[in-house]
């Protein structure tokens, strides 16, 4: 009761936008639930200033300004700043949601990962210049290294609070130009499972590039929906059966062999790789004996990167990619890995 009304006050101190309040800009994305735009304030709003983002959304996008709210008080840093979210009008179609957030930034890290300069764009946005320093394997770990601790620090934020993302991928990380790291964005098909918010309508469909083999989250067994107090006295221990977290880990796990092979990081060389990986019966060790005789440089090149201080990112990435999600590393566990013992580029930058 008391989380309630702390939100509730919380929230009334808050400014409130309206429609008219908005000039809408470029469009950023356009899925089957709704349409995202850059936005700025009309004069009408006085001195505020500052960039936004602004999701026209479904009736679906009532459970994302859930979502979105909570995050934003439970752990605030994973995710992008949510400012707003109000119902708009009623048409025909139906409601009609509206979010903000602010705007964090242009670059995605599905943008960043398709210029032939990754990781070293990366390198430069998170440390503000560029390097003048040889490039090699070294240097390009110490960045993928970096960016994974970030992604899995955020992850571990969500996961902490009780929240399973279920559609990360890269286009939808965006690097905060503020904090000068990765977050998370589109809340709009993550699962609360300590109130028993674990909704996806049954037209949305899991990204099949990114998703885990398991095609339901929770076991079948479990009440799509219960009522808030059952949930939440049941949730911990469901969460212990299913890990549930186990399908973004996954997602996360695919995303690092993105970074790590160049040769991956396409679309349709990502599900050529899911499929190979399929047959495989989704044993890594196995993947690597089918293509390691006929390697491209490509990928020879990201064997050879994993294959660093005694194959520690191996190790990594087949704790994260693996059939069964008990076998899963946790996000938590994950970042207390010893891939991560070396410095990152954030201490570097330190020392200079
Ligand atoms: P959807 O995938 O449902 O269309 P997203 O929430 O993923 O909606 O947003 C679509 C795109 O808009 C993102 O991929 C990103 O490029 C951009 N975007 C979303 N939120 C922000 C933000 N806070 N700051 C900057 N860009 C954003
Ligand atoms: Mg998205």
């Amino acid at each position: 009761f008391d989380m309630f009304v702390l939100a509730f006050v919380e929230r009334l101190f808050r400014p409130t936008f309206r429609k008219d309040d908005f000039v809408l800009g470029k469009k950023l994305g356009e899925g089957s639930f709704g349409v995202v735009y850059k936005a700025s304030l009309s004069k009408k709003r006085g001195s505020e200033e500052g960039e936004y983002v602004l999701k026209k959304a479904t009736e679906y996008g009532a459970v994302e300004i859930w979502m979105n709210e909570r995050v934003r008080r439970a752990c605030g840093n994973s995710c992008a700043d949510f400012v707003y979210g109000f119902l708009e009008k009623s048409s025909k179609k139906g409601p009609e949601y509206w979010l903000l957030w602010k705007y964090e930034g242009e670059s995605t890290l599905a943008g960043l990962m398709q210029s032939k300069e990754f990781p070293y764009n990366v390198e430069t946005i998170i440390l503000g210049k560029v390097q003048d320093l040889p490039k090699g394997l070294e240097r390009e770990n110490k960045i993928i290294q970096t960016i994974m601790r970030q992604l899995l620090f955020a992850l571990d934020g969500l996961h902490s609070t009780g929240i399973v993302h279920r559609d990360v991928k890269p286009q939808n990380i965006i690097f905060s130009e503020g904090t000068r790291a990765f977050k998370i964005i589109d809340l709009g098909a993550a699962a609360d499972l300590r109130v028993g918010i674990n909704y996806i309508p049954k037209e949305f469909l899991l990204d099949p590039r990114y998703a885990a083999p398991e095609q339901y989250i929770m076991s079948t067994q479990t009440p799509s929906a219960p009522s808030a107090p059952v949930a939440a006295a049941l949730s911990p221990v469901l969460w212990q059966m299913n890990l549930p977290d186990r399908f973004d880990i996954y997602s996360i796990g695919l995303i690092f062999l993105q970074m790590v092979f160049p040769n991956l990081r396409s679309d349709s060389s990502l599900i050529q790789f899911n499929r190979q990986l399929k047959r495989c019966d989704y044993d890594l060790n196995a993947w690597r004996k089918l293509v390691e005789p006929r390697a491209s440089a490509d990928l020879r090149k990201g064997f050879e990167l994993l294959d660093l201080d005694g194959g520690i990112g191996w190790e990594l990435l087949t704790s994260m990619v693996r059939y069964k999600a008990r076998q899963r590393i946790s996000a938590k566990a994950a970042l207390a890995h010893p891939y991560f013992d070396r410095q990152g580029l954030l201490a570097l930058s330190v020392m200079q």
